[in-house]
């Protein structure tokens, strides 16, 4: 990349409100262990889009030495925010600060092309709204069940559009029947914990019967359920793409909602969400008000499988003969540390046979937005996801969070092995009720 003159601004090319910090970019010692966990590095090959080259130019930025220019910006848009590096850089440096800041900064001194920021704008307007969502629930399921869908891609249509609106038509989930979640649902036995259950957007209003097989498991281990119905989005779709005043508004709402629920725990099973209220001490760090708040709230929150793993089994599971492949979401297994505890909630059950997929650290391509704002990328890396799964010949996928979900469902659909893909949550619930592995289709 050429070097432009050195700015005047103490913070080079980037404003005063929290640059990426000099002292995390310092860390770095450019030795370059972290390339092979990249999947961007292991897509193209090229050192600026590693996170070497990435935290390189964000010195240069800093120094002065470049200004936001838009091939700058490219390489920190093709970045997914999968902090796969993180866990394999020896120096400890703390990319997820960085990209955040990095990523905050462009939103507010980069302008954006106005095609590209009103598809932006139209994205969050959508997926971060639920009631929005859920008014989208009736041309869909319109369109999927008169046959218009299977009409349109069998005539390959969508590939005369642009490659945008072929991904959000491969990605759309299934409509099905939404499952009310109840305010308060009670703990069947004696009573271990009073929880409180984050109920996502795109989840509740697509996945409701994950939010439904949720409640069903936590009940019948012992927990009290709060879903306060005030919640909202919990900003994570924001964090991710630096858009940080509305994700830290969203973070005060959800704050503000559980604080009344009075709850010890809050469990999250989507991990997209789970990696941003686990953060939000971070996030709301300069707000007076909410910063110990939000400490607070950020202490208590754990991922499905991180809360079950704590309870010892208490109800029985019957056996589910079936061969599941599990594959880590990056904002569970890279952002939160949660590896071992699905694997063990999966190994309770009687007749399961677990496959590793190869390459697991790998980054399946969903990462938020970025299979809607990336998607040949993110195609490629669905691809080469489904390429490692169809060799394991699971009889289902499992894994921890809707977006992965969808990305690989229409990953293996578009490499032709309709092997289904299901939340972890919901074989563990099968497991509890009895049911075949058919009732999850
Ligand atoms: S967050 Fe993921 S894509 Fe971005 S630099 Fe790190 S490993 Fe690469
Ligand atoms: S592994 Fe860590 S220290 Fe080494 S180049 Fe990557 S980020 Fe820098």
């Amino acid at each position: 990349m050429a070097s432009e003159s050195k700015s005047q601004n103490p913070h080079g090319a980037f404003d005063a409100h929290h640059p990426p910090a000099r002292e995390l970019i310092d860390t770095c010692v450019h030795c370059g262990f972290c390339l092979p966990a990249c999947p961007t590095y292991a897509l193209w090959g090229q050192e600026m889009d590693s996170p070497r080259g990435r935290i390189y130019l964000m010195k240069l930025a800093l120094d002065g030495h470049v200004q936001m220019n838009e091939k700058w910006v490219s390489h920190f848009d093709s970045c997914l925010g999968c902090v796969a590096c993180m866990p394999a850089c020896p120096s400890g440096v703390d990319y997820g600060k960085l990209i955040e800041a990095t990523r905050a900064q462009i939103e507010r001194n980069y302008r954006r092309p106005a095609a590209e920021k009103l598809h932006r704008k139209l994205l969050f307007a959508t997926f971060t709204k639920p009631a929005r969502l859920n008014l989208l629930r009736w041309p869909l399921l319109a369109y999927q069940k008169t046959g218009l869908q299977f009409v349109l891609r069998a005539l390959g249509l969508f590939k005369l559009l642009p490659k945008s609106i072929e991904a959000m038509d491969a990605l759309l989930p299934k409509v099905r029947h939404v499952e009310a979640v109840p305010t308060i649902t009670p703990a069947t036995g004696g009573k271990r914990r009073r929880v409180g259950l984050l109920l996502g957007c795109v989840q509740r209003t697509f996945f409701s019967h994950v939010n439904a097989a949720t409640l069903r498991v936590l009940a019948a281990e012992g927990c009290e359920v709060i879903a306060p119905p005030e919640q909202t989005c919990c900003g994570a779709l924001f964090v991710h793409a630096g858009e940080e005043t509305q994700a830290q508004e969203l973070a005060r709402k959800t704050i503000d909602a559980f604080e009344q629920a009075n709850v010890e725990t809050i469990v999250i099973n989507a991990a997209g969400c789970g990696s941003n209220v686990k953060e939000y001490g971070h996030l709301l760090r300069d707000d007076p008000v909410y910063a110990q708040r939000a400490k607070n709230f950020s202490a208590k929150c754990r991922d499905i499988s991180e809360l079950l793993a704590e309870l010892p089994a208490r109800a029985e599971r019957k056996p589910l003969n079936v061969r599941v492949a599990f594959h880590d979401s990056c904002h569970l297994q890279h952002a939160q540390g949660v590896r071992a505890q699905p694997r063990s909630l999966l190994a309770q059950i009687p007749g399961l046979q677990l496959a590793e997929i190869p390459e697991a650290p790998i980054c399946c391509g969903s990462a938020g937005i970025y299979n809607l704002v990336q998607p040949q990328a993110a195609n490629e890396l669905g691809d080469r996801k489904a390429q490692l799964i169809a060799p394991l010949q699971p009889d289902v996928v499992a894994t921890g969070n809707p977006g992965c979900l969808l990305q690989l469902q229409a990953s293996l659909d578009r490499a032709g092995h309709h092997i289904p893909v299901v939340h972890t949550i919901q074989l563990l619930d099968a497991s509890l009720r009895a049911l075949p592995l058919d009732s999850l289709r």
